[in-house]
């Protein structure tokens, strides 16, 4: 084994590598830009090399840098995390050829698995099953358009270098298929410099399963079963488990053996993953699983499989890159229980999951589950990299234990004054549907504004956050129930003689669950000028100010303002065009991702200030929309 490495990474995935060499023995070097200069994987590894500013593009893509950091710093072994580098062919091949030890497969595997269509055509000649669909060079957008006709809507359009569920279009009918080819291109030569699409037939009822593979330079090749990624929002993962719910002897021994004839058709070594995809319309049936794609790295969602399997992957990935064999034999690998992920992202569900930035100035994470995270208290989610806070995993003996379990722990942690996406998962979790193991990937989008947290109040929270502020707040006492003025406003008069003031807790994006809701409500301090309470897995803080004259109305005029910094790539209308509710009026692309914005109502477009092209700030003016008179 050698006896030190370098992590081409940061956050909790940085910090997890490191966890594990140590304890290895092995000394860990850090790489940094200038935003992580303090960033907790910095303070976790022995040694940090700052590598330059900090967009990703300029330090952490750099590859060359990050070769001269590990050289100078003595590092024999590179580990990519994930991301970032992790499925660059060229840089395995630069840090093998400078010398390095590269913690992944060989740069000819993740070239063969790098492109969908190549991807899929190489598995289909290894006779694993493939989802149905066009994967063609030509391009012509009356020939992908034929072929859509072909297969039969709904189709999917797919980057060919797509990730992360970017550059990816369902088409319902064949007279939005233009559009959505040229919107899912846009993308894709935006985010992935290619603009080459595949064209696939929309699997109903999908669920995404995907192997855990691991292969040896010894011809050894295992599989450490099955994690079901069904739970997504917009083809990202929010929740994940293992083992698969409902998975049946013949269908996990179908998609196992699949998987593991994939990777042995690259001859795969490391750790490595078999996406595939399910039609569950019926159930899981041994010959409706579809191989999707191969990602070459460590996977997001791999604590589920460490804890069924009692493997730590990360372990295994360095004994592997250091020419050992795997640890286990196949028949050695056993499931015990069940665990499931939920990511913990800085994002405003009840905005459009808009990310957030700022700084975590109290962010407690419960003891009860596992928690992988790259950030502590006191630290900042900044505009430059994945919002995720942390990975939160529980383990159980049944799946129900495990998914109670992750609930509590949710309600038991509380991040502010960021907003999360922490209530939403709770949702997720208590989402009957999912507590029957009926999961899909459109179960999140069919329930809709369901598994946001309640807009309105509720009594039951509102009264819980009073009752601390009734206690005493800078000498203040709260008399009597709170009462609610109207919706996501709430108040109750406050003493303190002479004086008597009301106390108000305006809602914004931070409002109390539903009364209804009859979980445990939990309260704490934060501040001198503030509660938190969190009901349902929600955080909110009150802040109390007194009472002043409301804001001219913000949320009924038609001013259109750009939700978060980024590049007006459309604008569909002109000043005076009549529009009616619902309409798109352009199209902005802000972190790699297409937001639409449309007529909040029937009306008149008044001003237009927005250009194709233009870039734009936060809340800046974009277009002004009259409602027509009544
Ligand atoms: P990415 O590389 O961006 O993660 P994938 O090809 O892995 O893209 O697909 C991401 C998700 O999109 C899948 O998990 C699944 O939910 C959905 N998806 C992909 N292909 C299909 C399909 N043919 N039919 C229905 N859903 C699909």
């Amino acid at each position: 084994m050698f006896s030190s490495l370098l992590i081409a990474n940061r956050g909790e995935i940085a910090c997890r590598i490191i966890r594990t060499a140590r304890s290895l023995g092995i000394r860990t070097v850090a790489v940094h830009s200038d935003a992580d200069a303090r960033a907790a994987h910095v303070r976790a590894a022995d040694m940090a090399v700052h590598i330059g500013p900090s967009p990703a593009r300029e330090s952490y893509l750099v590859g060359q840098r990050i070769i001269e950091a590990a050289l100078q710093s003595g590092a024999e072994a590179i580990h990519p995390g994930y991301g970032f580098l992790s499925e660059i062919a060229d840089f395995a091949r630069a840090v093998i050829a400078a010398g390095l030890i590269w913690v992944g497969p060989r740069p000819e595997s993740i070239e063969a698995m790098g492109l969908k269509d190549a991807a899929k055509a190489l598995m289909q000649q290894a006779g694993v099953p493939v989802t149905p669909g066009y994967m063609g060079a030509d391009q012509d957008p009356a020939r992908l358009r034929a072929e859509a006709d072909a297969i039969g809507y709904p189709v999917l359009i797919k980057a060919v270098a797509g990730g992360g569920g970017k550059g990816m279009r369902k088409v319902d009918a064949a007279a939005d298929f233009a559009e959505a080819l040229q919107s899912c291109q846009r993308e894709a030569a935006a985010s992935f410099g290619n603009d080459q699409v595949l064209i696939e037939k929309y699997i109903l009822s999908p669920r995404h399963i995907e192997v855990q593979v691991f292969g040896d330079a010894h011809g050894n090749v295992v599989h450490l079963y099955e994690r079901d990624c069904s739970l997504q929002r917009r083809h990202q993962k929010v929740i994940e488990e293992a083992p698969a719910p409902g998975m049946d002897a013949a269908t996990r021994q179908a998609v196992c053996a699949a998987a593991v004839q994939a990777a042995r058709a690259v001859s795969y070594q490391g750790a490595g993953t078999i996406e595939f995809i399910a039609d569950a319309s019926e159930g899981l049936h041994p010959d409706r699983v579809w191989f999707m794609e191969m990602n070459t790295r460590l996977q997001v969602e791999h604590p589920v499989t460490e804890a069924v399997t009692g493997v730590d992957l990360v372990e295994w990935q360095l004994r592997v890159a250091a020419g050992e064999p795997l640890p286990l034999a196949q028949d050695e690998i056993v499931l015990a229980g069940h665990a499931i992920e939920a990511r913990l992202y800085a994002e405003d569900p009840a905005r459009g999951f808009l990310p957030a930035t700022g700084s975590l100035d109290q962010l407690w994470l419960s003891a009860r589950v596992r928690i992988d995270s790259g950030v502590e208290q006191g630290d900042a989610i900044s505009p430059f990299y994945d919002p995720m806070i942390a990975k939160l995993i529980a383990h159980g003996a049944s799946r129900e234990e495990a998914r109670l379990q992750l609930m509590e722990a949710l309600d038991d942690s509380f991040v502010a004054p960021l907003t999360t996406n922490k209530g939403f998962l709770y949702e997720c979790l208590a989402d009957a549907d999912f507590a029957a193991g009926r999961v899909d990937t459109g179960l999140i989008a069919r329930q809709g504004d369901a598994l946001i947290p309640a807009e309105a109040p509720g009594q039951a929270a509102a009264d819980a956050a009073a009752a601390r502020l009734r206690r005493d707040w800078l000498g203040w006492h709260a008399s009597g129930q709170a009462r609610a003025f109207r919706q996501g406003l709430f108040g109750f008069r406050l003493n303190r003689a002479p004086e008597e003031r009301i106390a108000l807790w305006s809602g914004g994006h931070m409002v109390l669950g539903d009364s209804a809701a009859a979980s445990p409500l939990r309260s704490d301090m934060v501040g001198a000028d503030s509660v938190a309470v969190t009901e349902r897995g929600q955080g909110r803080i009150f802040t109390f100010h007194a009472p002043r004259p409301r804001p001219g109305s913000s949320a009924g005029d038609g001013a259109i303002l750009a939700p978060m910094p980024g590049k007006v790539i459309a604008v569909d209308v002109a000043e005076g065009d009549r529009v009616s509710k619902g309409q798109r009026l352009l199209v902005l692309e802000a972190m790699k991702m297409e937001h639409a914005m449309a007529a909040p109502f029937d009306g008149t477009v008044t001003r237009l200030e927005a250009a194709t092209g233009a870039q734009v700030q936060v809340e800046a003016l974009l277009i002004v929309v009259e409602a027509d008179k009544e």
